[in-house]
């Protein structure tokens, strides 16, 4: 996992004592939200402003007036170094850090051990968001983006729902049929209902959901992540992976997306590539239809479309015999995410009018010409899995009469950062190849020039 740094977590303040030093504005805004937590707050300070001053007059703070002392840090909870001079802040914060406290000094955060997130606050629900003080202008714009997509009153589903929590419990012991049922009743127009102040609707939809004991059956969803940029994920597989119980994930997965998947979802890779060799397609079958039997939500996860070049038919052909439930969610099969990556067009109306997809694993042997399925009409061609079999695919489309000057371009990692992009023509084939490792894709036809035309990546 990458190193985080700050871990968001939400401290309860309530009655702890926090010191900070300082008595001005900075100072002011930050006990103003830590008077919010009920935080027992000390104020180290020669002066006041006029709004801490009132603070003090209504004893919502104690003004301790004088230099600092050790003595001030005993059970100390927090301490927020707020004043305008840097100098100062330096030296109050090298006196008392002994990285035990939790310190934040505002604006330097090199001089923190914690610090204060923007906040969206719909009470009870709470959104902090952070850029580890690297940018706060860029946290306040996402923050505003945050505070225009959530209504203002979308605390009160929290609200009732937490009232039903209990008795929700009392009738379901089980977590995961617990979690199903809230899911339901939220994909319901429960959530509409409370926003429009419509409680006694909203609370006759819980009862209905309640009565009719809403079962979950176990479903496996078939997804396309994509190439491999997680942001050419569709929508709908993105929120198909955030309500996954368990998903069953291919090597060509790639961590951005990974990372995508609910946090409490059972990770399983089935690939070939991580050590898992021994895993059968007969397994994997077996895995998904156990795993939705048990009421799960399962979700096999396939590079780019699960259609193509996959066996995600055999999959579905096997869950669908056991009588389970699945759905399909397409995703951009790698040629085309490529082709848009790169500028190379399939098709142009001027130079192809056709575009065939091939898997280079059709090459069982050498003596592969004549099962080939394609004829220089078809005038894009992009292979699969392709690797090892370049000297075939050379062989074959030189005796389907492709000049050895047609344009080539051989990918790999295609669309991930670390993309490599290699261009030439038939005849440079073999020699490029040796340049990439797997997973390659290799698009072959006057096309590829257009690159020259429309690439757009740096
Ligand atoms: N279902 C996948 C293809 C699976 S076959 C899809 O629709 O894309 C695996 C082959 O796909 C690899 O050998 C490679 O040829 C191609 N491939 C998948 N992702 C790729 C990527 N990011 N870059 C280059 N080739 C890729």
């Amino acid at each position: 996992m990458d190193y985080m740094k700050y871990l968001p977590i939400f401290i309860n303040l309530k009655f702890k004592k926090v010191l900070v030093f300082g008595g001005g504005m900075i100072a002011y805004r930050k006990i103003k939200l830590l008077l919010q937590c009920h935080a027992n707050i000390h104020i180290i300070s020669k002066k006041l402003c006029k709004k801490l001053f009132l603070y003090m007059y209504n004893k919502k703070v104690i003004w301790i007036s004088m230099n600092y002392f050790k003595k001030y840090l005993k059970n100390v909870c927090l301490v927020v170094i707020a004043t305008n001079n840097n100098n100062y802040n330096n030296r109050i914060y090298k006196l008392i850090n002994n990285n035990k406290i939790l310190i934040n000094t505002v604006d330097n955060e090199k001089l923190c051990s914690f610090i204060f997130p923007s906040i969206v606050n719909r009470d009870p629900i709470l959104i902090a968001v952070s850029s580890k003080g690297k940018s706060p202008v860029l946290t306040r714009i996402i923050r505003e983006k945050i505070e225009i997509l959530i209504p203002y009153n979308f605390g009160n589903i929290a609200l009732l729902s937490g009232k039903f929590r209990k008795i929700i419990k009392f009738y379901s012991s089980n977590l995961s049929e617990r979690r199903f049922f809230w899911e339901s009743v939220f994909d319901s127009s429960f959530i509409n209902e409370i926003l429009h102040n419509n409680f006694k609707n909203a609370i006759q939809i819980l009862y209905s959901y309640m009565i009719n004991n809403v079962k979950r059956d176990g479903e496996v969803v078939l997804v396309g992540a994509g190439p491999g940029d997680s942001e050419l994920l569709t929508i709908k597989g993105l929120q198909t992976l955030q309500r996954a119980d368990i998903v069953l994930y291919d090597y060509l997965i790639s961590r951005n997306i990974l990372q995508l998947i609910r946090k409490d979802a059972k990770l399983l890779c089935v690939g070939k590539r991580f050590g898992l060799n021994s895993i059968t397609q007969n397994e994997i079958n077996e895995l998904l239809i156990k795993f939705a039997k048990q009421g799960y939500r399962v979700v096999r996860l396939k590079g780019g479309d699960s259609f193509i070049f996959g066996r995600g038919v055999e999959e579905l052909i096997a869950v669908k015999k056991a009588g389970i439930k699945f759905k399909i969610i397409p995703g951009i099969t790698s040629a085309v995410g490529i082709s848009a990556s790169i500028g190379v067009p399939l098709t142009y109306r001027k130079y192809s009018s056709s575009v065939l997809f091939l898997t280079a694993n059709l090459y069982k042997n050498s003596n592969i010409n004549n099962s080939i399925i394609y004829s220089k009409n078809a005038e894009t061609l992009v292979f699969y899995m392709c690797k090892t079999k370049i000297q075939d695919i050379l062989k074959s489309v030189l005796s389907k009469g492709f000049f050895l000057n047609t344009p080539i371009v051989l990918v790999g990692f295609g669309t991930l950062l670390y993309q490599k992009v290699l261009f030439g023509q038939l005849k440079e084939i073999v020699f490029l190849s040796k340049k990439l490792s797997n997973p390659i894709l290799l698009i072959i036809g006057k096309v590829v020039n257009l690159h020259k035309k429309l690439s757009w990546l740096n």
